[in-house]
């Protein structure tokens, strides 16, 4: 946050963008999806700190249970100035599934949503960044504006705002890292949608499910986690 603000950049929303009100200079989006309790505990008292807006991406059937965030939690987010976007129900990969299952992650969340923070939701964040053509017809024809996705990237002028490009942030991302995103460093950014691109013709190869397994045994393995 800190080298955000000494950089020049001003978070906005989506929401923001919608209005079309003015764009501050240096325009960048903050985001976290799941909406796991500690996005309400840690990540908003360091929000309000730094006078800062986020767009909080949260799986709806995961309101009010133990760790995930409670209605009252993300009312306050949205009271604060966040934007309250959707992840879904139930976190499946969008891709994956039947019509009409697609259409009922699509709305209930959007619905569930928008009773727990008294506003509209017009963001939806894909799980595991999962789209296709489906997915977004239907995400626009259930009143979704704005499809965030898991490929790296800046959007530029004249960006789709159904491929919404985001960078993930880690832990052991570097500030000079970091850096170079914000100041769109054309060589991070191609290394990145080069590694991003593998991903995803490994996933073509093995398959989504059996990727997945894959890749979340890598990171296990990688934390040291024994389980
Ligand atoms: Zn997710």
């Amino acid at each position: 946050m800190q080298l955000i603000e000494s950089g020049g950049f001003h978070p906005i929303t989506f929401k923001h963008i919608k209005s079309g009100a003015p764009l501050p200079e240096n325009p960048m989006i903050i985001t976290f999806d799941d909406g796991e309790e500690n996005n309400y505990s840690e990540a908003l008292p360091v929000l309000r700190r730094f006078r800062m807006s986020a767009v909080f991406f949260i799986i709806s059937g995961n309101i009010d249970q133990i760790g995930w965030m409670k209605e009252h939690q993300i009312k306050e987010l949205a009271q604060a100035g966040m934007e309250i976007g959707s992840h879904s129900v139930s976190h499946r990969f969008l891709s994956n599934l039947p019509e009409t299952d697609l259409r009922d992650e699509l709305r209930n969340s959007k619905k569930s949503l928008e009773h727990a923070s008294g506003e509209e939701v017009v963001s939806l964040a894909l799980p595991g960044g999962r789209g296709s053509k489906m997915v977004r017809l239907h995400g626009y024809e259930s009143g979704y504006q704005f499809l965030a996705t898991s490929e790296p990237g800046i959007n530029q002028d004249g960006f789709d705002p159904f491929k919404i490009q985001r960078w993930a942030m880690t832990e052991s991302l570097s500030d000079q890292k970091l850096r170079s995103i914000l100041t769109g460093d054309p060589r991070v950014i191609a290394a990145s949608q080069r590694r991003y691109r593998v991903g995803t013709r490994l996933k073509a190869i093995f398959g989504d499910e059996l990727y997945h397994k894959i890749w979340t045994l890598a990171a296990s393995v990688k934390l040291g986690a024994t389980a």
